[in-house]
């Protein structure tokens, strides 16, 4: 995601905090070099004006190049402005508090509707137990009905599609009192989408969003076309009543420009953001995340995502919740070391983490991880999930079990305990400084 401007973003990162002291000449050159990456990346040249404007009146204003540590107050202040900058107050999907909901997807052909919209169906039950009905009005493709047929069935999910009809009126109607019928509290409608916007298509679109009276109307925008992602959700949200966007393949390096142009071109909040063709690669639009994304400030995110090439996401979920409940125990670490071997060497993950070069004695060497390994596999189930209870007693038990040294418990002990706050830090955002 972002890759191509995540390096240069770093480069120049690396460069500001190259310098002991920094001028005003040094941050002038940062500032150059930050508008021509995002230029090359795709980013609307009127948002690049306006976001390297702001960049420069708060380096200014902040008296950045005076400060003890320049290089690590000029990154924060640009992540800060660029956080601002992709923030809307209205990100949240919004559900009607009728009895049906009604969400309206629309958008050119192969922008993404259709997998997004059994996607987004997914995710409503996942995170509010909502049960959504997909319904098929997109009549122009011929496949599109098939294709929303099998991802509804594939997940579980209800739908409903009219193989031959050419009405789409008509198949809404029927699709509405269907769905009323069968008692789902929401629908999504996938609408038909055109190789460009034409007449036919926005007055289509005008009167199913009339008749049905949606909560959302959410534009989907490729973000692998760039600029033409841009345009073309100006173009609709001009034309109806657009309430969000949805930003679709940003598994792949580009679409850093959709991103950072749509809200501000637009003014329609990103709502949703979707990184790959699976049900499950579909997130709320955060603006922190992206921004520490954008700027190459991996964060715990990066590190799932890294895993994900080698772990199934079910399991990467999981322990992604795990972290965000703050259960994440000797277990899951456990397991982590075993996945190590497919995700590359310890080290190269552990310098993903923000702040990790601050914890005391934290062990990376690879050759550790066999004694680690030993030293977990030494403990009971129980004290791998409670490691609060390892005491004296059973540190010596497991320091003999694994022939290592109590020393050598105890300091894995205290790893993950660190680890374990670290993790917290990260899920509060808690951050008073970078890790520069
Ligand atoms: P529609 O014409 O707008 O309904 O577009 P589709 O839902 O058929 O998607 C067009 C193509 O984009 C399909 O091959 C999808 O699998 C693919 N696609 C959709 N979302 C994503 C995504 O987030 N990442 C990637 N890599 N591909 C996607």
């Amino acid at each position: 995601m972002f890759g191509q401007l995540q390096d240069k973003f770093k480069k120049i990162f690396k460069t500001v905090r190259g310098h002991g002291k920094i001028s005003e000449h040094n941050i002038d050159e940062a500032i150059r070099e930050i508008r021509i990456a995002l230029l090359e990346s795709d980013v609307n040249f009127k948002v690049v004006s306006s976001f390297i404007s702001r960049v420069k009146e708060k380096s200014l204003g902040s008296k950045v190049f005076d400060s003890v540590t320049p290089g690590q107050q000029f990154v924060k202040l640009v992540l800060d402005e660029l956080i601002d900058f992709l923030d809307s107050k209205d990100s949240d999907i919004n559900l009607s508090n009728k009895s049906l909901s009604v969400v309206v997807l629309s958008g050119l052909q192969g922008s993404g509707k259709t997998t997004t919209a059994a996607k987004l169906a997914g995710f409503l039950k996942r995170e509010f137990n909502k049960q959504a009905m997909l319904i098929g009005l997109d009549l122009q493709r011929p496949a599109a009905t098939e294709q929303l047929k099998i991802l509804a069935e594939n997940n579980s999910l209800p739908y409903y599609i009219e193989s031959d009809s050419k009405d789409v009126l008509d198949v809404l109607n029927n699709g509405l009192k269907f769905a009323k019928k069968e008692k789902v509290d929401t629908v999504i409608l996938d609408t038909a989408g055109r190789l460009h916007i034409d007449d036919n298509l926005i007055s289509e679109l005008k009167k199913i969003i009339d008749i049905s009276k949606p909560s959302e109307v959410l534009y989907i925008a490729d973000g692998m076309s760039g600029q033409d992602a841009v345009n073309s959700s100006k173009i609709f949200s001009e034309s109806c009543d657009v309430t969000g966007c949805i930003i679709t393949k940003l598994d792949g390096d580009s679409g850093a420009g959709a991103s950072l142009s749509i809200k501000e071109v637009t003014g329609v909040p990103i709502k949703f953001i979707t990184f790959g063709e699976k049900y499950l690669e579909i997130d709320r639009f955060d603006s922190n995340r992206i921004a520490r994304r954008i700027l190459g400030l991996d964060d715990i995110v990066g590190i799932v995502e890294k895993a994900s090439k080698s772990i199934s996401l079910d399991k990467i979920s999981d322990i992604e919740s795990k972290i965000k409940n703050d259960e994440f125990d000797l277990n899951d670490f456990r397991t982590q070391l075993d996945q190590m071997n497919n995700m590359g060497s310890l080290s190269s993950l552990v310098k993903l983490l923000p702040n990790m070069k601050k914890i005391s004695n934290l062990n990376v060497n690879e050759k550790n991880v066999i004694s680690t390994k030993a030293m977990l596999d030494s403990m009971t189930n129980y004290e791998r999930e409670n490691p609060d209870i390892i005491n004296g007693s059973r540190r010596k038990r497991i320091a003999l079990g694994s022939g290592t040294s109590m020393q050598k418990v105890n300091q894995l002990l205290k790893q993950f305990k660190q680890m374990k706050t670290l993790m917290k830090k990260m899920k509060n955002n808690k951050f008073g400084k970078l890790p520069f």
